[in-house]
C-alpha cells in the first residue's frame, strides 16, 4: 500500500483533477490510499465566510453562494453531460452545503463563533473535493469510495492545531481503509481534520493535509507517503522568491523537519514525526509533472550528502525581549520566563540569551496576557514585522566561514540582522531580519550559497 495525497492546487481545476486521476491511475498496483486537501482557496473562504456570518447577514451568504458555483463548476465540466456518478456527485454536494448553510445561519442568529465551530466549518472544503475526487475516479472506471477522516481520525481536542492519537487512529481507520481496498476500491479520505473524544470537529492547522497523509500512511503501514504538489520537490528555496532556485532529489527527514519549522511551505511541520518513527519514505512530488522523480526525505542520513539544502522564510514573526540585571548569576529566571510560554501555549521559535537579557522569537499574536506576566520578571521590550530567514543543512556543521559570509553579504546591502543562532545540532542558522528586508536577505543568500558567480 501507498499513501498518495494530493494538495490544493493539484484538486483546483478540472484539468488538474483529471492529472490526479491519471497519476492515481498509474499507481493502481501498488493499493493507493488517498488523500486530498480542499479545492485551493476553499479554506480561506470559509474562514472568511464563518467570520463575515458571525458580524452580519448580507456579506457572508453571497460569499457561500459564489464558493457552491466554483465548486459546480468543476463537476459540470469535469464529468459527461448523462453520467450517473456526476448526480450522486451533485446531490452529495447540496446535502454537505444545506449543512453548513444552516451552520452558518446558526452562527449568524446568535453571532457567536466557538473555536471549533470554527474548525467545523473549515473542514467543508475538504468535505466537498474528497465527493467530487471519488466520483470522478468511479466515473473513469477506477472504483473508489470517500471516506470523512472524523470518522477514524482521533485527536486531542485541542481546536485548530489538534494532535492525532495514534493508537486509537490506528484502531479504528486501519481496519475500515483495509476493507475499501480489499473490495478493490480507492479510498479517497480528507486530510486537514479529525475528531476528538468530545466529539469536536478539530483540524490539524494549517496545510495539515500533508499530516493527514502522514498519520494515514503510518497506521496503513504504507511502504511510501507522497505529497502530490505543484513543485518538484524540496528546493534551494521558495522557487517563488528565487527563480534559481532547484530541486534537491534527497534530503534527510532532519533537514525537512527544519525547514518546515521555519516555514517552507512545501510540507506541513508535523508531517515527519510519525513517518520517520515508522520508518517510511516521503517524497514530494509534482502533479502538474509527474515523471519528474521528485525529492525523497528519508531516514537514513547516511545517504544523504552533507550540504547546505534550503534556505527558509517564516513571516510574521514577533520578538520578546526580558531584560533584567536579575538575570545574572541567578538560577530559574530562564525557567520561569518558559514556564510562562508554555502556560500560555506559545511557541516558541528561536531563543537568544546574553548576560541580562533573553530574546525569544513567536509566531502567536495573542501575547498580551504573556507580556503582562512577563514584565513581573523584567523591562519587556515587543518588536514586531519580523520574518525569520532560515539556512537549513547537514553541511552548516562546522562550517563557520560560511555563516561570516552570509552575514557579510547582508551586511552589504545594509540588511540588519537582529538576532542570529545557530541550531545546537548546527543543521540551522538563522536570521531574524525586518520583514521588509525578508526576500532581499533571501535572494542574497541563496546567491552567496548556491550561485557560482557570487
Ligand atoms: P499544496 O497546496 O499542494 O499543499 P503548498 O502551497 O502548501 O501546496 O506548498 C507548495 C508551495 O511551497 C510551493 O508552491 C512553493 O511556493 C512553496 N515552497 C516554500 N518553500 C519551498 C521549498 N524550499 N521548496 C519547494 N517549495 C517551497
Ligand atoms: N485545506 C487546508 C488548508 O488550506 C489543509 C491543506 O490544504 O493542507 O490549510
Ligand atoms: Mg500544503
Amino acid at each position: 500500500m501507498i499513501t498518495m495525497k494530493f494538495g490544493g492546487t493539484s484538486m483546483g481545476s478540472p484539468d488538474s483533477l483529471k492529472n490526479v486521476t491519471d497519476i492515481i491511475r498509474l499507481n493502481l498496483n501498488e493499493k493507493p490510499i488517498v488523500v486530498v486537501s480542499a479545492v485551493s482557496g476553499t479554506t480561506d473562504i470559509l474562514i472568511e465566510i464563518a467570520n463575515l456570518a458571525l458580524k452580519s447577514t448580507k456579506g457572508y451568504q453571497q460569499k457561500l453562494s459564489d464558493l457552491k458555483t466554483k465548486h459546480f463548476q468543476i463537476v459540470e465540466k469535469l464529468f459527461p453531460a448523462d453520467s450517473n456518478y456526476k448526480l450522486d456527485c451533485i446531490e452529495i454536494l447540496n446535502e454537505k452545503f444545506e449543512v453548513l448553510t444552516s451552520y452558518l445561519t446558526g452562527i449568524n442568529l446568535i453571532k457567536e463563533l466557538s473555536p471549533h465551530s470554527f474548525d467545523f466549518i473549515s473542514s467543508y472544503g475538504e468535505r466537498l473535493s474528497t465527493v467530487i475526487l471519488s466520483a470522478y475516479l468511479n466515473e473513469v472506471e477506477i472504483k473508489s469510495t470517500f471516506l470523512m477522516a472524523d470518522q477514524f481520525l482521533v485527536t486531542t481536542d485541542q481546536a485548530s492545531n489538534a494532535d492525532p492519537i495514534l493508537a486509537e487512529t490506528k484502531k479504528k481507520g486501519k481496519p475500515m481503509i483495509e476493507k475499501i481496498i480489499k473490495a478493490g476500491k480507492v479510498p479517497v479520505i480528507t486530510g486537514f481534520f479529525g475528531k476528538s473524544k468530545k466529539g469536536h470537529i478539530t483540524t490539524l492547522g494549517r496545510g495539515g493535509s500533508d499530516y493527514s497523509a502522514s498519520i494515514i500512511g503510518t497506521i496503513t503501514n504504507s511502504s511510501e507517503i507522497q505529497i502530490w504538489t505543484d513543485v518538484s520537490g524540496i528546493y534551494t528555496t521558495d522557487p517563488r522568491i528565487c527563480n534559481d532556485a532547484k530541486p534537491h532529489s534527497l534530503v534527510s527527514f532532519r533537514e525537512a523537519s527544519e525547514l518546515a519549522r521555519f516555514g517552507a511551505k512545501v510540507i506541513h511541520p508535523r508531517t515527519i514525526l510519525p513517518a520517520i518513527e515508522s520508518r517510511i519514505p516521503i517524497y514530494i512530488k509534482n502533479t502538474f509533472e509527474p515523471t519528474n522523480k521528485g525529492t525523497e526525505i528519508t531516514f537514513d542520513e547516511r545517504k544523504v550528502p552533507h550540504t547546505i539544502k534550503s534556505i527558509a522564510l517564516k513571516k510574521d514573526v514577533t520578538l520578546i525581549t526580558i531584560e533584567t540585571p536579575e538575570m545574572l548569576m541567578t538560577y530559574g529566571f530562564l525557567a520561569k520566563v518558559f514556564n510562562l510560554f508554555n502556560e500560555y501555549n506559545i511557541p516558541v521559535d528561536i531563543v537568544a540569551t546574553s548576560e541580562i537579557s533573553v530574546s525569544v522569537s513567536i509566531e502567536s499574536k495573542d501575547y498580551d496576557k504573556l507580556v503582562r506576566e512577563l514584565q513581573k520578571l523584567g523591562a519587556v521590550s515587543i518588536e514586531k514585522n519580523l520574518c525569520i530567514v532560515a539556512i537549513v543543512g547537514l553541511g552548516l556543521r562546522g562550517n563557520l566561514k560560511l555563516n561570516a559570509k552570509i552575514l557579510d553579504g547582508l551586511a552589504k546591502l545594509k540588511i540588519e540582522a537582529k538576532v542570529i543562532t545557530q541550531g545546537s545540532t548546527q543543521n540551522n542558522f538563522s536570521i531574524i531580519v525586518k520583514s521588509m528586508d525578508a526576500i532581499n536577505a533571501i535572494q542574497k543568500t541563496h546567491k552567496i550559497l548556491f550561485s557560482k558567480n557570487d
